[in-house]
């Protein structure tokens, strides 16, 4: 199969208010058949669990998990009860770790999985790709690309509005992904795909310019971001990796993850790994900053909840993280340049 790549891309997407009620259509028009596995969360089921549920029963048996964490535990448990139950598809009705849970065990199991994200505080609710929690953090791995996504917006807005401008930061990250893409293309030939780093870009500018309805209780906003989110996934979709979505700014915060005592959210974090990636690049840092601040992410370590320390210290270690991945990171900065960096960020 050389040479042959797979573009998996979402067939249904769905995103508005209420349009968690057309669930059993779409399952119903994707010609999805046998029992159904949902996957909820103990919040998330009280406010999409228990909805997808009743609308589901109409026509197809049901039995619903709850799952906690995204790890191998909890993957082989869902499998195993889809073993057992002969389940024809699965529907991740939560936050990320459960859309997460559900791509993994639709992967193992070879059936679709349908994605009805309750939080859109990252890119994962439309991509391919997968957060699991081994002995050594959190690493991305290959699973499935959800076969339909419905995207309640009513429901994404009651979440705590940082998740949102989490998501916002996952987004701006594309920018600094692709330039670090460029460059490993230039610099060592590595596939690139103009398509996947253009739609990419748009999806990262189309948040730029939108910073002033990107607000608490905006559905319109909500809306934005969760299409920018799902534009996102269809990128790496398009380029078979993680790519344009997924650059130095990330290696940052996987090594913050590691290194702080307590990391903030994956988008927090990558928006701030945006800054001071993109001053390293020569770009406009101050505009990404002040798109970030003018949306309420975090900007600096205080407002991230980590040390000065730390920040540098992930700095040191960021371009160790996927040595295989080419960033402007390059063999690594010295403690001097990290420092230089942070500060002259303003992040410490
Ligand atoms: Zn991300």
């Amino acid at each position: 199969m050389k040479g042959i790549k797979m573009m998996e891309l979402p067939r249904n997407v769905v995103v508005g208010p209420g349009v968690i009620h057309e669930i059993l259509p779409v399952c119903s028009g994707l010609k999805l058949y046998g029992n159904c596995i949902i996957i909820t969360g103990n919040r998330t089921e009280k406010i999409a669990g228990k909805i997808v549920k009743e609308e589901l029963e109409k026509e197809y048996s049901i039995d619903m998990v709850r799952v906690k964490e995204s790890n191998e535990r909890e993957v082989e448990r869902v499998v195993e009860l889809s073993k057992k139950i002969d389940a024809g598809f699965i529907v991740s009705a939560g936050g990320g770790k459960i859309i997460d849970v559900g791509k993994l065990s639709a992967r193992k199991l070879g059936i679709p999985v349908v994605s009805v994200p309750t939080s859109a505080s990252h890119d994962g609710i439309a991509s391919s790709r997968a957060s699991i929690k081994g002995v050594d953090g959190r690493t991305s791995v290959e699973a499935v690309s959800p076969v339909a996504v419905i995207a309640d917006t009513e429901i994404i807005s009651s979440a705590p509005f940082r998740l949102i401008a989490s998501g916002c930061g996952d987004i701006l990250a594309n920018k600094t992904a692709v330039m670090d893409w460029k460059l490993a293309y230039r610099l060592r030939d590595e596939e690139y795909s103009e398509y996947a780093a253009a739609l990419s870009e748009m999806t990262a500018e189309i948040i730029m310019e939108s910073g002033e309805v990107i607000r608490e209780g905006l559905e319109e906003g909500v809306r934005l971001v969760v299409k920018a989110l799902i534009s996102s996934g269809v990128a790496m979709s398009i380029a078979g990796s993680s790519r344009p979505a997924s650059g130095s700014e990330h290696l940052f915060s996987h090594a913050l993850d590691m290194i702080a005592e307590k990391p903030a959210l994956h988008g927090e974090q990558c928006g701030v790994g945006t800054i001071m990636m993109m001053s390293l690049h020569g770009g406009d840092w101050e505009r990404i900053r002040k798109v970030l601040k003018s949306i309420g992410a975090p900007v600096t370590a205080v407002e991230l909840g980590v040390d000065d320390d730390e920040i540098i210290e992930a700095l040191l270690m960021a371009h160790k993280i996927r040595p295989d991945r080419y960033t402007i990171l390059g063999s690594g900065l010295t403690r001097r340049a990290a420092k230089k960096l942070a500060k002259k960020t303003g992040v410490i």
